[in-house]
Order: structure tokens, then C-alpha cells, then sequence
């Protein structure tokens, strides 16, 4: 994984988990408590590749009805209407 921030170049970054939100042909899975580097300055999220690519092949099996995932959420979709400021 990254040493320093390809984003910002800051040395400083945190292990933590985070929320991945993976899209696979316009289907969205959220991913819980996924371990990732953090930039302490910029934010940018560093994630393993091997990761990744298990987060690709779930989401792949849930598609395709061999795995269920942990639970379902309902979303909110608003389109964005700008509003004209006074
Ligand atoms: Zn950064």
C-alpha cells in the first residue's frame, strides 16, 4: 500500500476502516468496516488491492444470487435542482 499521499504528498497516513461503496453494473453495494490507509491531511483513501478484488468477486456473487449480503438498506435518490439564491 501507499507510504505517502500520490494526492497531496503528505507522509502521515492512519489505518482505518471506512464505508466502500462498489458499483457493478449500475447495482451499488455497500461495503461495511473495509480497512483502508487515510491521508491525515487530504482525506484520500488508499485501499490493498486484494481487498479490492474481494469486495469485486462479493459483489459479483450476490449479483448472481450465490451469496446474500448481510442486509438490505432502503436509499434516498433526489436529482439535484439548483435554487435560485437571493
Ligand atoms: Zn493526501
Amino acid at each position: 500500500m501507499a507510504e505517502q499521499c500520490s494526492f497531496c504528498g503528505n507522509r502521515n497516513l492512519t489505518s482505518k476502516t471506512t464505508r466502500y461503496i462498489h458499483q457493478h453494473n449500475g447495482e451499488l453495494l455497500f461495503v461495511e468496516q473495509v480497512p483502508c490507509l487515510e491521508c491525515e491531511y487530504c482525506g484520500e483513501q488508499y485501499f490493498d488491492i486484494g481487498v479490492l478484488k474481494q469486495i469485486e468477486a462479493d459483489h459479483r456473487d450476490i449479483a448472481e444470487h450465490r451469496k446474500q449480503p448481510t442486509r438490505f438498506v432502503q436509499v434516498a435518490v433526489q436529482e439535484f435542482e439548483r435554487r435560485v439564491s437571493q
